[in-house]
């Protein structure tokens, strides 16, 4: 369905970037990697997907908290694959602390990967999806994209940030076959998942285990973690024909968490 699409998805090298990754290359599109991570492994995860899927595939190493690094992946990735058609601003990072407590170097960086990255990404790769006609921008916000929790301010605050950029965005190019949304899931099992599990486990001195069930229970009706095979497939049906019209919104995948 999207072969010969070339994509981006920044924060690929785990989690739900490398999900993504996956089901895009599976769906026929070059893929650019992105993300930190042990460089052998790195490119043990760029052949995999290669070879598993006949996908062309690079990988940048381009740090999103540096505006003329997240230029050069968009340039870079032209140059690979002749163009940007589908950006999917991924990478994330987390801290949770009161705001009293939140120690300003770490807003600044979940402000700059988690929204920032998306606006400077979107400025340099729009002119090549106008110039085709074509083109889709995900961003990943999360189910604080449209509420909020204690001890997250940057993170809500970013992921507010980015569910309004999306907006914007989809406004813009409304008429220039450019779509953007944003995908707002509840609790998926990743890394950065699994640090707060850990450090709610030490806090509470109880086991990992029961930590996890809690950590599901307090937020969602559902008490199931969404995979990041399931976002992945909603990225890839955001890139389809079927979703041409589906624009500016933010979509739910947080087992009823933003219902209540
Ligand atoms: P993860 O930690 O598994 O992946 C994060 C990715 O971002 C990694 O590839 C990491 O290397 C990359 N990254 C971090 N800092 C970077 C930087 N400065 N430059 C480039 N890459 C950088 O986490 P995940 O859960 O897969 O998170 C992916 C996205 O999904 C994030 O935006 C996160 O906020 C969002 N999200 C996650 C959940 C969840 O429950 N896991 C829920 C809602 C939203």
């Amino acid at each position: 369905m999207l072969k010969g699409k070339s994509a981006i998805i920044t924060g690929s090298t785990s989690g739900i970037g490398l999900g993504i990754a996956s089901a895009l290359a599976a769906e026929g599109c070059d893929v650019m990697l992105n993300g930190f991570g042990d460089p052998a492994e790195t490119e043990r995860l760029r052949a995999e997907l290669a070879e598993q899927h006949g996908a062309r595939t690079a990988y940048s190493p381009a740090d999103m908290t540096k505006p003329a690094e997240i230029r050069e992946l968009i340039a870079e990735t032209e140059r690979h694959f002749g163009g940007v058609d589908i950006l999917v601003n991924n990478a994330g990072i987390q801290h949770v602390a009161p705001i009293v407590e939140f120690p300003e170097e770490r807003w600044d960086a979940v402000i700059a990967i988690n929204l920032s990255a998306a606006f400077h990404a979107s400025k340099a790769a729009l002119p090549l999806m106008i110039r085709k006609k074509w083109g889709r921008i995900i961003n990943i916000a999360s189910a604080h994209g449209l509420v909020a929790s204690g001890e997250k301010a940057a993170y809500v605050a970013a992921k507010h940030g980015l569910v309004g950029l999306t907006k914007v965005t989809a406004i813009e190019v409304a008429n220039q076959g450019v779509t953007c949304n944003a995908i707002c899931p509840g609790w998926v099992l990743t890394r950065l998942v699994q640090q707060q599990i850990e450090a709610r486990a030490k806090a509470q001195g109880i086991p990992v285990e029961q930590a996890r069930e809690d950590l599901v229970r307090e937020k969602q009706p559902m008490l199931d973690y969404t995979t990041p095979e399931k976002i992945a497939a909603l990225a890839v049906f955001l890139c389809g024909d079927a979703a041409s019209t589906i624009t500016g919104a933010a979509l739910s995948i947080d087992g009823g968490w933003v219902a209540q």
